[in-house]
């Protein structure tokens, strides 16, 4: 499993580094991937409620 963060995308809402802290981090603006592996039990959840949807799970 990879995640990842569409920059063109992101609005830098935050909301997905705080469902999973330990896979994304906001930087300037942006969600960054710090764990592509994704372990965090919310992670579909926040694919599914980013409002750019930015976030995909391949
Ligand atoms: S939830 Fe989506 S728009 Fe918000 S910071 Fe994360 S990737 Fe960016």
């Amino acid at each position: 499993m990879v995640v990842r963060v569409d920059e063109n995308k992101c609005i830098g809402c935050g909301l997905c580094a705080s469902l999973c802290p330990n896979v994304f981090k906001l930087e300037k603006g942006k969600s960054r991937v710090i764990n592509p592996e994704g372990e965090c039990e919310n992670l579909e959840n926040a694919r599914d409620s980013c409002p750019a949807g930015a976030i995909s799970i391949d």
